[in-house]
């Protein structure tokens, strides 16, 4: 990004711009180079401003979340992160007949969860301990316990890389295993969701079992992205890194969690290219041993 572009994202973010800014002060995974430039938008039209500048510049974007599947590798990510603030991490109750609720995708999904919960609307409460935001929730189709966010959402309205904003209904939507089909560079702006009523304290019981789980089961206290590999059909990655023989094997600061071996973490002083040559070795391993391919479920940007 030369000096005149620099200038120019200046003038359209403002003081919503930082540049060089360190992956691991917005990963969970507390690792990574540094994206060139930081985009806080606040609201639809600056956010449709600055992407029709960058598509016409050609300059890359992505949408960061709370950086919970994210991993930027140390080169660093020569683009523009955009994060969605303000207005578009608002919620609204929009229950007329049926229960359900309009957020805005930089919402965090504990909140969601939270407000949920206070205003009596359930279906979402298996969600509670995922980090991230619902725009990054929806992009991958997060979820849980058999359960998945694709199930309870209504409707999604994206900022497409043309600039058009367009509201999917679920019919059109093409959720799979932590994946929604989307057109490249198009951006969650909302989501609507169908819920059912129940009484608060009912809710937030469901909610403190689930979040109780998730301590007993996940290495809740060292920084990681949650899950690495996808579960192959019919198996669990997890079981299969374990009986390749590689928990707790280590790669500079990077380890494969002993309390959950589809978990990689972040022991301190871990950089992402420990993490990437600790998830090639438990491809190639897992592929020797059993003859399964494993899938990554992060996503890997950025350059070496
Ligand atoms: C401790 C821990 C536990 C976890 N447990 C689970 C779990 O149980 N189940 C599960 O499914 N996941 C789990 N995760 C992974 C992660 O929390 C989820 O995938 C989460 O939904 C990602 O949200 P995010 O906002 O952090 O997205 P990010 O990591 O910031 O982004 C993920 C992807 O979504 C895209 N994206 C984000 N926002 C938008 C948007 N508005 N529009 C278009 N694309 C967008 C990004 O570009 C990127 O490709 C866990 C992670 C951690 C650290």
């Amino acid at each position: 990004m030369d000096d005149h572009i620099k200038q120019r994202i200046r003038e359209i973010g403002g003081e919503a711009i930082l540049f060089d800014v360190p992956a691991r002060e917005y990963t969970t995974f507390r690792t990574g180079g540094n994206v060139e430039a930081m985009y806080r938008a606040g609201n639809l039209q600056g956010l449709k401003h600055m992407v029709a500048f960058l598509v016409d510049e050609g300059i890359p974007y992505l949408v960061m979340g709370s950086g919970s599947n994210l991993l930027v590798r140390d080169g660093g990510f020569d683009g523009v992160a955009i994060i969605l603030d303000g207005s578009l991490a608002s919620v609204e109750d929009c229950t007329v007949a049926e229960p359900s609720i309009l957020a805005g995708a930089g919402l965090r999904v504990q909140k969601l969860v939270e407000y949920c919960a206070e205003k009596g609307l359930s279906g979402i409460e298996f969600m509670a301990g995922i980090p991230g935001t619902l725009g990054g929730a929806v992009a991958m189709n997060a979820g849980g316990w058999g359960k998945e966010i694709g199930e309870v959402i209504s409707e999604v309205t994206v900022l497409t890389a043309g600039g058009i904003v367009e509201t999917r209904d679920r019919l059109s939507l093409a959720f799979t295993y932590r994946e929604l089909d989307l057109p490249p560079g198009a951006i969650i702006l909302n989501a609507k969701l169908g819920l059912r009523f129940d009484k608060p304290a009912v809710i937030k019981k469901r909610v403190a079992s689930y979040l109780k789980q998730r301590k007993e089961r996940f290495p809740l206290d060292m920084p990681s992205a949650g899950s690495i590999f996808k579960n192959p059909e019919g198996g669990h990655a997890g079981r299969l890194i374990d009986a390749a023989g590689l928990k707790e094997k280590a790669i500079g600061g990077a380890m494969i969690s002993p309390k959950h071996a589809n978990f990689i973490v972040n022991t301190g002083k871990s950089s992402a290219s420990d993490i990437v040559a600790l998830m090639d070795l438990a491809t190639v391993k897992v592929k020797e041993v059993f003859n399964i391919q494993l899938i990554p479920e992060i996503k890997v940007v950025g350059k070496e």
